[in-house]
């Protein structure tokens, strides 16, 4: 979903796109080295970027313990994101899919075209409980897809009319296009919503997260939800190590965040699951192989690094929120589980 030539990351564009299409029907049964994927969904290439059109097998979806994010819950519209950032955990979902977690992650989106459909049936199930449920854990769900298949519409009108409570998890200002939409939804349920900065350096954003809007632009995004009367933090991720985790990296970060009226900063410190490792680090080996040394020693064989370092991260966000007012008045999630997490709630 490129748009026309005239289009930049971050740009608020509630216009749809002019894209050029082919479509292919599902080829069930076809040879095996096709993705698993590409024989079930049907197929569409907008630019130079194929959306596989799926049914949902599944609206609600457990929040993997490791991710170590406070929601229990998710529901995600896409799979892949064209943001492409570098760092990304959701690239290991590729895999399963027989794609490239890599090179596909950024080119190859499956679209749950049903979605909100799916979600009504299990929102009114008598087995769920209304807990809070995240939106764009697997792929922002204000990718440029959003642009061509407006599916979140539905999926908040789902969330309101269940007064299911939700936040929506996006680093894209096409989050704005959903405002009134989002407002109507907070006069029933509770909504919240976090943009993902985990670093405020421009440069270093063009690197590791290609596709994304610029950080200043995500926190004006902030900053309008917020003054819209929808309760929007930050979700401080991936503080990189070593890279953007210095005292000066943190606090420009927790004092822009700020500046945005951000009700919350929550710290996450990079994560590397397999998928979103081998990606990572063959960036790193590029880009600063003298740090690779260090990476190992710090996370090991394991997906987290140690934690002693994410704990330290955390209190010191923690003081940064508190010297610069974040949080004051900020509710608190209802799940925590690790001390980790814990000291990373502000
Ligand atoms: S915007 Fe979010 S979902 Fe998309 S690639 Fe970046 S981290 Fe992943």
């Amino acid at each position: 979903m490129r748009r026309d030539a005239t289009s930049r990351a971050g740009d608020q564009s509630p216009a749809r796109p002019r894209v050029r299409e082919t479509v292919q029907e599902p080829l069930v049964g076809e040879g095996p080295a096709r993705p698993r994927i590409e024989r079930q969904a049907v197929t569409r290439v907008f630019d130079g970027i194929t959306c596989y059109e799926v049914p949902a097998r599944a609206a609600l979806e457990r929040v993997p313990e490791a991710a170590e994010l406070p929601f229990a819950w998710g529901a995600s519209p896409y799979r892949g994101c064209e943001a492409g950032c570098g760092y990304c955990t959701a690239r290991r979902g590729h895999r399963y899919l027989g794609l490239d977690p890599g090179g596909d992650f950024a080119t190859k989106i499956v679209v749950k075209t049903d979605l909100a459909r799916r979600l009504r049936r299990e929102l009114a199930s008598p087995r769920w409980d209304g807990e809070p449920v995240a939106l764009g854990l697997t792929g922002d769900c204000y990718q440029p897809a959003e642009e061509i298949y407006h599916l979140m519409p539905g999926v908040i009108r789902a969330l309101a009319d269940a007064a299911n409570p939700f936040t929506v998890l996006t680093k894209s200002p096409l989050i704005l296009r959903d405002l009134d939409l989002l407002r109507d939804a907070a006069k029933v349920t509770q909504v919240g919503a976090l943009v993902s900065v985990g670093f405020v350096d421009d440069r270093l954003r063009r690197a590791v997260e290609p596709g994304a809007a610029t950080p200043q632009r995500r926190l004006e995004v902030c900053a309008t939800l917020n003054e819209a009367g929808i309760p929007c933090g930050v979700l401080m991720a991936p503080i990189l190590p070593l890279i953007t985790d210095s005292t000066d990296h943190l606090q420009a970060t927790v004092r822009r965040a700020a500046e945005a009226g951000a009700v919350s900063v929550t710290p996450v410190v990079l994560r590397l699951p397999a998928g979103a490792r081998e990606w990572y680090m063959r960036w790193l080996e590029r880009e600063h192989p003298g740090l690779v040394p260090r990476y190992q020693a710090l996370y090991g064989k394991g997906q987290v690094a140690e934690e002693g370092y994410r704990l330290r991260i955390a209190e010191q966000v923690r003081a940064l929120a508190e010297t610069y007012g974040i949080g004051r008045d900020a509710r608190r999630w209802r799940r925590r589980r690790s001390p980790a997490r814990q000291l990373a709630l502000v």
